[in-house]
């Protein structure tokens, strides 16, 4: 089954609104099994709402139009899709006076203008709308062997429309078919290394499918699986995930809605659900310069982290540094700011004074301004303490620091300021999560 979306409306092509209902349909779509061909969107012209109906129609079985059918001139989808079909305009008593009803409900007069919205394409399935003057409707155009759907544009109107009266229908014509979807995280490793690493798996015939996306710093693996129902989907999905982390093992953080700080919350709290005063939970502080709390925003985004998180530093200033964390002026004389030296006093002395079981510190250099050659725009150095067996009796208060272990890394990291601090409170929280896993960072 294929289908293809049409969405129509001047304000769309003119970006002045944006085209969620595409997104919407798409999705709605590919859970039943749906492939999309192709999205388009067109102006209020009947030519031009014509010209994509004939051109898409003989690609697709079934054609989704949102938006045109209002009262107004501009609006033309009917008129559009009764010359394509090559069928005359039909008055429909029964959404006539659903409209009057819907009018007088409301104590409002329907004006004349309202009558074209019962005006629909001879031959064609009225479809309800209970929330608007603008009904929908389906119709064939057998030349195309593609069915179309007539939606409104106002989502809060083509949503139930397509739910309650062109999803069943879809649900009907695949046979219980659909498509899963699934997404894994990375972060760290560049997408054409974790694509390198994937090898044959993104083979772009195989299915399920493995594509890669990139956002906020995060490299995702959209795993697409096309089957003819639900549990064969979710089987072949189970073993192209275990592929997927058979060829990149840690490097995977994480599925669908979970973040890097999530991820490091279910490490620090023994992945339990809940934290009550039973459960082992390990607790972290951040010190951060050029992030300015990004750490401690990541960390406390997660409900529940005042379970883990004690505290977060903002310490931006060398006086601050010194001041606040007790770093000594004469390691960041010698050092400078942006150092490895530095990041580790940071660390070690959030650490000691809050008493936490880790704790993170960042300086970098974000841009535009600052940099040098021997540390450019995007030199970040990220530190980590923590005390050695955590998980043994006896070390959970102990405070002796020579019992304390510290580890720094420098990076230099591309982009603008806001790429450069996201990249460096990520990459902070990447190198807690492979402490607490216990194995070496693969980056
Ligand atoms: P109605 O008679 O209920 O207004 P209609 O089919 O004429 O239905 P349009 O006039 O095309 O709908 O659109 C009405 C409003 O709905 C638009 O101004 C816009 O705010 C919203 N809308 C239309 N199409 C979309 C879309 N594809 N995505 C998001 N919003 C949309």
């Amino acid at each position: 089954m294929r289908a293809s979306i049409l969405s129509i409306g001047d304000e769309l092509v003119l970006g002045q609104t944006l085209d969620t209902n595409t997104q919407w349909i798409a999705r709605q779509l590919a859970a039943v099994g749906c492939d999309i061909g192709e999205h388009r969107t067109v102006g209020d012209d009947q030519r031009s709402i014509e010209i994509a109906i004939q051109e898409i129609s003989p690609r697709c079985n079934f054609l989704f139009i949102s938006g045109g059918l209002g009262p107004t001139d501009d609006d033309l989808t009917r008129q559009a899709v009764a010359k394509v079909a090559g069928v005359n305009l039909q008055l429909s008593q029964e959404w006539l006076d659903k409209m009057i009803a819907f009018f007088a409900a409301r104590k409002r007069p329907m004006v004349d203008r309202n009558r074209i919205q019962a005006m629909l394409p001879t031959g064609c399935t009225m479809l309800d709308n209970p929330n608007g003057t603008a009904c929908g409707f389906s119709c064939s155009l057998p030349a195309a062997d593609c069915t179309l759907f007539c939606m409104p544009g106002v989502p809060k109107e083509m949503k139930p429309m397509f739910t309650e009266h062109v999803l069943p229908a879809i649900r009907k014509a695949s046979g219980g078919a659909v498509i899963l979807q699934r997404t894994l995280h990375t972060f760290g490793a560049g997408e054409s290394q974790v694509a390198e690493m994937l090898g044959d798996l993104m083979d772009r015939k195989r299915n399920p499918s493995v594509g890669t996306t990139v956002s906020n710093n995060v490299v995702s693996l959209r795993i697409n699986a096309r089957a003819p129902s639900p549990d064969e989907g979710e089987n072949a999905m189970r073993q192209t995930i275990d592929a997927c982390r058979d060829k990149l093992g840690e490097l995977i953080y994480g599925t669908d809605d979970d973040s890097l700080a999530s991820a490091v919350a279910k490490l620090l709290t023994n992945g339990a659900e809940t934290t009550d005063s039973r459960s082992i939970v390990q607790t972290v502080t951040t010190a951060e310069s050029c992030t300015g709390g990004l750490i401690a925003k990541y960390l406390t985004d997660i409900p529940g982290s005042s379970a883990y998180f004690k505290q977060g530093f903002i310490v931006y200033s060398n006086q601050a540094k010194t001041d606040r964390l007790g770093v000594s002026e004469n390691i960041i004389h010698v050092h400078g700011a942006v150092s490895e030296p530095v990041v580790i006093a940071m660390a070690k002395h959030a650490r000691r004074l809050t008493r936490s079981d880790y704790a993170l510190a960042v300086s970098g250099i974000a841009g535009p301004d600052g940099g040098s050659a021997a540390k450019p725009v995007g030199t970040v150095c990220v530190g980590l303490a923590h005390l050695p067996n955590l998980r043994q009796p006896g070390f959970r208060n102990a405070d002796r620091e020579e019992e304390v272990f510290a580890v720094a890394r420098t990076f230099n990291f591309p982009g603008d300021r806001d790429m450069v601090r996201d990249r460096a409170a990520k990459m902070a929280l990447a190198m807690l999560r492979y402490r607490l896993l216990g194995v070496p960072m693969p980056f």
